[in-house]
């Protein structure tokens, strides 16, 4: 497994690999690897010749009180995960090689990027969309994998793609869950034990909602209040949103249909968690 530090060694390695004739997989994350990263590698080294992953925490999709400088790093270890997993190719660039100093370009999803997590989290998604441009730069994947736990950001992604001209596949993998339903994440490492059984509120929300959603509810409303009453439960947990949207407009939808996003978000303490299901 080769580890590339700059976006020229980078993009030498993959062109390389992809003069070949060789189809060339990608999965971008910040680190602190779980299974659920993990089954976007499985899923890539299933469908391309090539895998290239990338480890990288963003600074720009943090905002300025959020836990960019507490973010897990656990870099040795995540390259033993990826070497075992037959990755081939891991770029891993500092801050300074993706944003050189004077950098003043944003590459910017209007309209989206303010929906679900871009609401309560302003400029997150600016900065996942600008640097998923500059990783598609320097990699040129034929497919790149993420998860559908962030599902508005793989809405945003696509957008972004198809508006940009970028040749690149976008194919979404299913949320990775713990034994009892908790989605993976590489944030559920912040929650002491209490939090961690709080968090499994979440899941049981969108249960709930899916449940009567499969029952007959078509209320946008009625969902929404079931979902926000089951989080409510937990008195420790702070709804930050609750919302039942299309899954490519992000927009709330009247009519709950087959293929609704349904999305939750909430904090137990300072950890902002997000989970989703789609009906
Ligand atoms: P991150 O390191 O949090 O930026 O995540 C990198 C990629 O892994 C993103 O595409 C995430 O959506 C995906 N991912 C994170 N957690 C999960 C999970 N539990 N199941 C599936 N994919 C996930």
């Amino acid at each position: 497994m080769k580890i590339c530090k700059t976006i020229s060694e980078m993009r030498a390695e993959c062109r390389a690999a992809r003069r070949e004739g060789t189809r060339l997989g990608f999965v971008p994350t910040m680190g602190a690897l779980h299974e659920g990263h993990l089954s976007l590698v499985r899923a890539a080294k299933g469908a391309c010749d090539v895998v290239a992953a990338s480890i990288f925490v963003n600074p720009a999709q943090f905002g300025p009180t959020e836990d960019l400088s507490k973010y897990p790093r656990t870099f040795d270890r995540d390259c033993e995960l990826l070497e075992k997993e037959n990755v081939d190719l891991v770029f891993a660039p500092s801050v300074e090689e993706m944003y050189p100093a004077g950098a003043m370009t944003w590459v910017t999803v209007e309209g989206l990027s303010d929906k679900l997590d871009g609401h309560s989290r302003p400029g997150h998604f600016r900065g996942v969309t600008t640097i998923v441009a500059k990783l598609f730069h320097a990699v040129e994947p034929d497919a790149a994998f993420f998860g559908q736990k962030d599902a508005a950001q793989v809405a945003i992604i696509r957008r972004m793609v198809r508006d940009l001209n970028f040749a690149v596949e976008i194919i979404a993998c299913p949320i990775v869950r713990e034994a009892d339903g908790l989605a993976m994440s590489s944030r559920n490492a912040y929650l002491d034990p209490e939090q961690r059984r709080a968090a499994l509120v979440l899941h049981r929300a969108l249960m709930r909602m899916k449940k009567m959603w499969e029952g007959g509810e078509r209320s946008t409303r009625k969902l929404i209040e079931a979902g926000r009453d089951e989080v409510g439960k937990e008195k420790s947990v702070r709804i930050d949103y609750v919302e039942v949207v299309d899954p490519d407009s992000l927009d709330a939808v009247e009519n709950v249909r087959a293929g609704a996003l349904v999305a939750v978000a909430a904090f137990l303490g300072t950890t902002r968690l997000i989970d989703n299901i789609q009906l």
